[in-house]
């Protein structure tokens, strides 16, 4: 068990490869969704336009004249296709990542493996097996996750643009300023499916990398003692992660649990020297302690990420360290574990 500076610079090398990976994807998903918008806008102006000019008493028009306005179905029927197309693309944008990623997942996994051994020790080949069935099967469970979820995309989005063209807009004796107004409220219904779509590839890309890692502490076994959760201890980073950073677990459990998006990594952490057949001492972990870095950060930090309310309990001793994560229920996904919610800490605190 032990977490040296050579650990240490290889967490960080991997985590900046997946956010390239992702980030990529990230890119290519906000162009197509944004070409794709281009396309239809012009359609969605027109359609408004007609609208506009049919309105009575600064009345926007009724349910069954959009429903007859011919511009607007017009307008509906592009987007459909459209948003149709983006999904099909978005799985196949996203799926085709898979692969490399768990590969990479499963190469760091060897690499941080190998670091913890002493020095002159064997090369990584002969701590590491790569189980390549289980890795597939990662690549193809998330695929399929991907795939499902993107479904359902392309009608959600549709619907929430139906639904605000006919909720409609006051014209009043400002048609221009009516058509414009609908036109951002339905290109945000329109973004409010990318914006979907975003959070599936960046949730489903880092989970596929975290179960490749399981797989590979899966085979090496007779090397990895567990695993421990490492959050990156910065501005951006939230409470439940800054409370789980550190934690070990037996190298059976999945995980990390991250909330969606989440970016904690999975480290193997390796049995003791002596255990793996080396006669030297050992020297001891230097994975960051969370709470000892937290408290050494400006308190402009520390409010950014606790927020004013929880910081203050925090401080008080209203509530522990341990108190700042909670495990979620999601319908459709696993559980997760996320920031406990300042009115539950206060619950919590007004008990104790
Ligand atoms: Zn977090």
């Amino acid at each position: 068990m032990a977490v040296n500076r050579r650990t240490l610079r290889l967490i960080a090398g991997m985590r900046l490869s997946i956010d390239t990976t992702v980030d990529k994807a990230v890119t290519d998903l906000i162009a197509a969704w944004g070409t794709a918008w281009n396309e239809v806008a012009g359609e969605w102006q027109d359609a408004l336009a007609d609208l506009v000019a049919a309105s009575t008493d600064g009345k926007w028009p009724s349910r069954t004249q959009i429903r007859r306005a011919d511009r607007a179905r017009r307008a509906l029927a592009v987007t459909r296709d459209s948003l149709d197309q983006l999904t099909k693309d978005f799985g196949v944008r996203v799926v085709q990542d898979l692969t490399p990623l768990a590969d990479d997942a499963a190469q760091w996994e060897a690499r941080l493996i190998h670091s913890q051994m002493p020095r002159g020790a064997a090369d990584v080949a002969a701590f590491d097996r790569i189980d390549q069935r289980a890795l597939e099967a990662v690549v193809e469970r998330a695929a399929g996750r991907v795939t499902s979820l993107a479904k359902p995309l392309s009608r959600q989005a549709e619907a929430a643009m139906k639904s605000t063209l006919i909720r409609g807009v006051a014209v009043g004796d400002n048609p221009r300023k009516a058509a414009s107004t609908m036109l951002r409220r339905v290109q945000g219904q329109f973004e409010g499916g990318r914006n979907r779509a975003l959070v599936i590839a960046r949730t489903e890309m880092l989970d596929a990398h975290r179960a490749a890692a399981y797989a590979q502490d899966q085979a090496n076994k007779a090397t990895v003692a567990q695993w421990q959760w490492v959050a990156q201890l910065d501005r951006r980073t939230c409470p439940s992660c800054w409370a789980k950073h550190g934690t070990t677990y037996p190298l059976i459990e999945p995980g990390p649990e991250d909330h969606q998006q989440g970016r904690c990594a999975r480290v193997p952490v390796t049995k003791s020297w002596r255990d793996l057949g080396f006669d030297i001492d050992e020297p001891p972990s230097l994975l960051p302690d969370a709470k000892a870095t937290f408290d050494g950060l400006p308190e402009a930090d520390q409010v950014a990420i606790m927020g004013k309310a929880r910081l203050g309990l925090l401080k008080a001793g209203h509530v522990g360290w341990d108190d700042l994560t909670a495990k979620r229920t999601t319908t459709g996904w696993r559980d997760s574990w996320a920031p406990r919610p300042t009115r539950d800490l206060l619950r919590l605190a007004n008990a104790s």
